[in-house]
């Protein structure tokens, strides 16, 4: 996410850092800098200088050049107005309304409304145990119908049903109706996207809102389309009384112009972020965490919710029960650790909430490729070999690399690493934390 604004950003953090003394022409270096790559990642131009306005200023202020150290001060100043640029705090989903509540999808074709919707029903029911229902009055399109239908299966969402014949509206209507007597707590509604904005769309939802009057309109938007993605949300936003936005396709190469100019122009929040095809892939948004993150400083926060979310809470007790006792922790173990970091969205996921330093450190070492051999390679094992690795000779090594389709050398690559992780298992089931980390950096 962001790299290159990133790595940039992340580069004026570390110069800045060093300096035991602040002159204006520093910070007038680093803030050049800064404008530079904010431009480069395709930040509005009105944006980009406010935001270098506000640092300025405060950078020239007592809280900068009275502090003993001034570059983290600036540090800390671009941290804060970032944070503010994209909205100041997590602005969650709002349902308080007489049920259903009703949250109506805006956008465009092919910007993820569809996926988003079936996102939002997994997370509204998994995490709120609400009772929800999903409507498409996508009616120029029977596959956009029937994607939601397939979605709705799959999350074992109640679906309502619609097709070609029908007038949006009516659709909306009907479903509202079904809702309200069947107390679903939530309704999603599912529109519509064109290509391009255009009069007859726009009429659309505007009557769609009248007839279903929602408690969340949500525009959502392809973040990869960078200052476009702020314009069509500009349009949608003067018609209609949008309550926020959903940037999807973070994932992608973004250069994160979307993320950082969109609250600006708009004064929407942002709530969530599309991180993914799959229905997993949906993030609440926080503007500090964000922040973290674009300055190359991280985002354990949000890397510590993901392992509560979707780490088999029994799976991780047991695990911890073995690491305690100090025995026991075998390749079978050392699988369960890999799926569960898939998980949780796979190894580019993870390394995206690290800190820069850490993350290009770890990065060089293990892929989501190299993690999908990890496991062939342990899938090719007996289970016996799996719990005692020290039956793993030659002609089973051979065998082992055969089945997965790699080298030998990779399989005894993976053994050490196996090893290395057993060690550092028994060091803490010994010492604990504290003995584990004076290991690490002895
Ligand atoms: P709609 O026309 O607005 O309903 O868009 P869809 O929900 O059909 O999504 C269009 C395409 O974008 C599909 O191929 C989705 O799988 C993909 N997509 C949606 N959200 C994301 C996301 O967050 N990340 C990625 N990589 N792809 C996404």
């Amino acid at each position: 996410m962001f790299e290159n604004l990133s790595s940039r950003l992340s580069g004026v953090v570390k110069n800045l850092r060093g300096q035991s003394r602040l002159t204006e022409a520093n910070i007038q270096d680093a803030m050049r800098e800064v404008r530079m790559a904010l431009l480069e990642a395709d930040v509005a131009l009105p944006v980009v200088k406010q935001f270098i306005n506000d640092v300025k200023v405060r950078a020239q202020g007592h809280e900068v050049i009275g502090s003993l150290t001034p570059g983290q001060a600036v540090i800390g100043v671009v941290h804060e107005e970032l944070t503010k640029l994209m909205g100041a705090q997590n602005d969650a989903l709002n349902l308080a309304a007489v049920p259903p509540a009703v949250i109506l999808m805006a956008g465009l074709q092919g910007a993820g409304k569809t996926t988003t919707s079936g996102k939002l029903a997994k997370l509204l029911k998994e995490t709120q145990k609400k009772k929800i229902l999903l409507v498409s009055t996508d009616v120029y399109r029977p596959a956009a119908i029937e994607q939601l239908k397939m979605l709705a299966g799959q999350l074992e969402v109640e679906w309502f049903p619609s097709d070609v014949g029908q007038k949006p509206v009516e659709i909306a209507l009907a479903a509202h109706d079904y809702a309200k007597k069947h107390f679903h707590d939530v309704l999603i509604v599912d529109t519509a996207g064109r290509l391009a904005i255009d009069e007859a769309l726009m009429a659309e939802i505007k009557a769609l809102h009248g007839a279903v009057n929602p408690v969340e309109t949500l525009f959502v938007v392809d973040a990869m389309q960078g200052q476009d993605a702020v314009n069509t949300a500009k349009a949608f936003n003067e018609a209609l009384p949008l309550t926020g936005v959903i940037l999807t396709k973070m994932d992608g190469d973004s250069r994160g112009g979307a993320a950082l100019s969109v609250r600006h122009i708009t004064g929407r929040p942002i709530k969530f972020l599309g991180t993914g095809e799959k229905l997993t892939g949906l993030e609440p948004f926080h503007p500090d965490r964000m922040a973290g993150r674009i300055l190359g400083m991280g985002d354990v926060l949000s890397l510590i919710e993901d392992v509560q979310n979707s780490v088999d809470q029994e799976e991780a007790l047991k695990m911890m029960k073995k690491v305690k006792s100090g025995k026991g922790f075998d390749l079978e173990d050392f699988k369960t650790q890999i799926q569960q970091m898939k998980k949780m969205g796979g190894m580019s996921a993870l390394m995206d909430k690290l800190p820069g330093q850490v993350s290009q450190m770890a990065n060089s070492q293990v892929t989501d490729k190299s993690v999908a051999r990890i496991e062939g390679i342990i899938n090719s094992m007996t289970p016996e070999e799996r719990r005692k690795p020290e039956l793993l000779k030659a002609s089973r090594k051979r065998r082992i690399a055969a089945g997965a389709g790699v080298q030998v050398q990779e399989v005894n690559r993976l053994l050490k690493q196996f090893e290395e992780t057993q060690k550092m298992m028994k060091q803490f089931s010994k010492g604990g934390m504290a003995k584990l980390m004076r290991g690490m950096s002895g």
